[in-house]
């Protein structure tokens, strides 16, 4: 993710992981123009009291048949730079999208070392060495891993760590990550590249942008489009809302909603002000759980100046998703815009709107 945005990827608040799990498999459609049957959702997650929480786990198809790689390869990363990959057996990813990618590629068997937002597939990254946050990585702690290859996408940093780590002779290959519905396949495509095995790639790819076209498709099919808040929160010390070029805008945008704060000419993130929450309006309030917890839960969130007296307060409409879910632009993407659907659509028709 850009470096404009704030930390997101806190660790994950694991809430139905097994039972999701277990109940996953869901079918896959190659079809891009049909629009998605309605979605399996997963049960939802009680927060803390909160009325309308989504719950953020529908499990991914792992993949199970591994790939075998054609190296070396040599590749161009989103710096400019052309860089050799030569042997993928010792894998350090550096942020939790990127990880999620190489699992679903079938190639997680290879990582050796994650970052600590990499939090999914939940069973496989808990148990990895950890490498610190994706912002602040150093490089004495990856080289301790033996890596033949690190690979992650333009949030990773600080550009110093990353420097030594090729003063080393490690390979350091990062992706671009720009805030839109575009990276998750582009991600998948470059990563599959470097790792040598893009055709596997190319299916997966191909797979997501199906399943994001599908929930577009559901999404322009919401009549009455809500005004949706991104509430960005870490307790009381971080409270932000994201305006026009985030991920957060992306999501809400291609989910059929209106992004409440970049209507009111918000751009990136800002921090969250009663003046913003009046002008806002927001009839759906959008949030992680991580941060909804981080506030006390629904009850929290309403004590935040102003947000009690939006519509989206005076009716509880509060949705929490995991971070990497919503926000990653990952392999899931395409499933958190379907149940992001399904929640503007039961929040555009509860309860008679005034
Ligand atoms: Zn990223």
């Amino acid at each position: 993710m850009r470096s404009r945005m704030p930390d997101y990827h806190f660790a994950l608040l694991c809430l139905v992981c097994a039972a999701l799990l277990a109940a996953c498999g869901t079918a896959r459609s190659p079809e891009a123009a049909a629009p998605p049957a309605a979605p399996t959702l997963p049960a939802r997650a009680p927060l803390a009291g909160a009325t309308t929480v989504s719950a953020s786990h529908v499990a991914p198809v792992p993949s199970t048949d591994v790939p075998t790689p054609q190296l070396p390869v040599t590749v161009t990363d989103f710096t400019g730079g052309n860089v050799t990959v030569t042997s993928v057996e010792r894998i350090v990813s550096l942020n939790g999208d990127i990880t999620e990618i190489i699992f679903a590629l079938g190639l997680g068997d290879a990582v050796v070392g994650v970052d600590s937002s990499a939090t999914y597939p939940p069973e496989r990254t808990r148990s990895l060495p950890n490498i610190g946050y994706q912002r602040r990585l150093s490089a004495e702690g990856i080289l301790a891993l033996n890596p033949t290859l690190v690979i992650g996408d333009e949030a990773a940093g600080p550009p110093e760590a990353l420097a030594q780590l090729r003063a080393a002779g490690v390979p350091v290959v990062l992706a671009a990550d720009p805030p839109t519905l575009a990276a998750p396949a582009a991600k998948i495509r470059f990563v599959a590249t470097a790792l040598g095995i893009p055709e596997r790639g190319q299916e997966l790819a191909a797979q997501v942008e199906a399943e994001i076209a599908a929930a577009q498709a559901a999404a322009r099919q919401i009549a009455d489009p809500p005004r949706a808040l991104f509430l960005y929160l870490r307790g009381t010390d971080v409270q932000q809302v994201a305006g026009s070029e985030t991920p957060a805008d992306a999501m809400i945008v291609a989910a059929g909603g209106v992004n409440a704060a970049a209507r009111v000419g918000i751009v990136g993130f800002k921090p969250l002000s009663p003046e913003t929450v009046v002008a806002a309006q927001p009839e759906v309030m959008l949030v992680l759980a991580r941060g909804l917890e981080s506030v006390g839960g629904v009850a929290g969130l309403l004590r935040i100046p102003g947000l009690a007296d939006t519509p989206a307060g005076q009716q509880r409409r509060i949705v929490a998703f995991d971070d990497l879910y919503l926000l990653g632009m990952g392999p899931r993407t395409g499933q958190a815009l379907v149940e992001l659907v399904a929640a503007f659509q039961t929040d555009a028709s509860a309860e008679g709107r005034p």
